[in-house]
């Protein structure tokens, strides 16, 4: 039987390309290009390469958003995936944490079959790597989180990963059907290829709302359903320019460190 996987990517702003606006101090989203979540690249690609070496592997990219998520679906399905499965509804938008991975557990749960659930560690906008673990635990699932390297076994039903630690790592044998997720020793995500450009945007993507995810817009997803508070947001004030001691000798300069640092009442 097919090995199944799926993959969950979430659609970002370019954090390169960022601006904040000097008076409102809010970010400027106006023209900043979105992209496929770093951490979900590397996902994506581990999948890929069980699929170069098994084939009949078949990867299933979920996303929710907003429609124009839609095309980085393309750019995954372009890159190698078989699907795309697009979350998206005026009744998911607002969605926290929580009522994110309520979505996508829901699109799992409809997608019935599989062996492994992909996503990345963190996502660069929102950055509280909570959705991956928070998946697992509504499917009752085992899950490693910071995966630095990864081995299925034969058997396709036992996988060896190496978790990567603040001072280390640990290498953990876990069963399929379980969600990882990913980081970017992983690998190194591959281009799209020209075929699958080609093929990807022929492709028809089903849009799921929460009528098909059979979830209770009241309580389970959308801004009402979400417990998160976001009381404030801002942006940290610009730090001084640093200054640069000089001096002859070493001595000298560690009396000029002292002095300065006494100035500032720092020691
Ligand atoms: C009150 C509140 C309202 C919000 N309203 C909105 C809103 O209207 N629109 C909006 O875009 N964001 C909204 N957000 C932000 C949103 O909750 C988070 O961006 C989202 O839940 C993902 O969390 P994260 O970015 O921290 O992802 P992380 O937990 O850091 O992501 C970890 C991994 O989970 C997977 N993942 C995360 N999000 C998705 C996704 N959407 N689809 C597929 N896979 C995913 C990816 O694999 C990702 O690498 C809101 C947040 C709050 C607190």
């Amino acid at each position: 039987m097919a090995f199944k996987i799926i993959v969950c990517a979430k659609q970002v702003p370019d954090t390169n390309e960022i601006k904040i606006d000097p008076v409102k101090k809010t970010l400027i989203r106006e023209g900043v290009p979105s992209i496929l979540n770093h951490d979900d690249a590397n996902a994506l690609e581990e999948a890929l390469k069980i699929k170069d070496a098994y084939p009949d592997t078949h990867i299933t990219v979920v996303t929710m958003g907003p429609p124009q998520a839609r095309d980085m679906l393309i750019e995954c399905i372009a890159m190698g995936a078989d699907e795309g499965i697009l979350l998206s509804d005026r009744a998911l938008g607002g969605s926290d944490t929580w009522a994110t991975s309520n979505a996508i557990a829901a699109a799992i749960v409809k997608l019935k079959d599989y062996d492994l659930i992909f996503a990345g560690r963190q996502a660069i906008d929102g950055d509280t790597a909570q959705v991956g673990p928070q998946i697992a635990e509504k499917l009752g699932i085992p899950q490693v989180t910071y995966v630095a390297e990864f081995e299925l076994e034969k058997d396709m039903k036992h996988i060896t990963v190496k978790r990567a630690l603040e001072d280390g790592y640990e290498l953990i044998k876990i069963e399929t059907p379980c969600m990882l997720t990913a980081i970017k020793e992983l690998n190194t995500p591959r281009y799209m290829s020209i075929g699958g450009i080609f093929s990807a945007v022929r492709k028809e993507i089903p849009a799921w709302g929460a009528k098909e995810l059979g979830v209770d817009v009241d309580k389970e997803v959308g801004l009402d359903a979400s417990p998160t508070n976001v009381f404030r947001s801002f942006t940290p004030a610009p730090k001084g320019k640093g200054v640069i001691l000089e001096a002859d000798t070493d001595k000298e300069l560690a009396d000029k460190l002292l002095i300065n640092l006494k100035a500032k009442h720092v020691i």
